[in-house]
């Protein structure tokens, strides 16, 4: 970490369980041994400087698997170090008792992922609306993923999705990445909505560089940074490099007074943790 930037705490908000970067092992993750995959999380966790990570469960049943659920949850009581967050499909016929489920297991949220889930069209905002309402009934944060790229780029949209959903209900709603090559859209819809927010994970060391970059520092500074988190995405984006992109971002356009803010404020009062 760069020595000109020191935090109280750091909270990391979009992680993943399994260690690898393996969506066939995520998306199934109640198919293998949870409490191991869990217990190893919690390790990474108690050596890393992160002191608080959301966990986003990607695997969309796992809420309707008692035991895979009870050693999660069991996982995250013993340790605290951790909040879960679920992958939910607005497509299935008991979304909202999943809904259910999670906000009785005491996830801080739900995930909506466009590209995973291929939705996100106009057509399914309905559909989608719906399972924001049940969030927001449950006091949970909805997480958009909002990365821009893949093979499906040019079929969903993450911050699209988000917008029109901010209209909807008055829950918060978490761009995931910010936007990527979107982040002018996404920094828009924040100013826009009081609740959407955005977060920098796998963005800022993936766009160093880039132009993209300089379009997060304007959005930080155009509406100041009580609207960002920091996070990886681990295990898709490395931890070292993740901090050191947002220190040296922090440094290099003297905003080293909102280190705070960006690393752990924002996101524990968001997700009241
Ligand atoms: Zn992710």
């Amino acid at each position: 970490m760069t020595s000109t930037v020191t935090v109280e705490r750091i909270v990391d908000v979009h992680t993943h369980l399994y260690a690898e970067p393996d969506y066939s092992v995520e998306s199934n993750l109640a198919d293998f041994d949870v409490a191991e995959i869990a217990a190893d999380y919690v390790n990474r966790l108690e050596t890393s400087p992160v002191d608080h990570a959301i966990a986003i469960v990607m695997d969309e049943s796992l809420v309707l698997d008692e035991d895979a659920l009870s050693e999660l949850v069991a996982a995250r009581d013993a340790s605290g170090l951790f909040s879960l967050v679920f992958l939910v499909d607005p497509f299935a016929a008991d979304a909202e008792a999943r809904i259910e489920r999670a906000a009785e297991a005491g996830a801080v949220g739900i995930k909506l992922h466009p590209y995973q889930q291929n939705m996100g069209d106009a057509d399914d905002f309905p559909r989608v609306a719906k399972v924001l309402r049940t969030a927001e009934r449950h006091d949970l944060v909805t997480i958009i993923d909002a990365a821009y790229g893949e093979t499906q780029m040019y079929n969903y949209n993450g911050v699209r999705l988000g917008h029109s959903m901010a209209k909807v209900v008055d829950s918060p709603i978490l761009l995931a990445h910010g936007g990527a090559v979107k982040v002018l859209d996404a920094f828009s819809t924040a100013v826009t909505f009081d609740n959407v927010y955005l977060d920098t994970s796998f963005s800022i060391p993936y766009w160093e560089g880039s132009s993209v970059v300089q379009d997060y520092v304007f959005a930080m500074e155009k509406m100041s940074m009580d609207k960002w988190m920091w996070g990886t995405d681990i295990p898709y984006m490395g931890l070292e490099e993740s901090l050191e992109a947002a220190q040296s971002l922090l440094v290099e356009n003297e905003l080293t007074d909102h280190a705070d803010a960006l690393f752990h404020e924002n996101a524990t009062a968001l997700f009241d943790l």
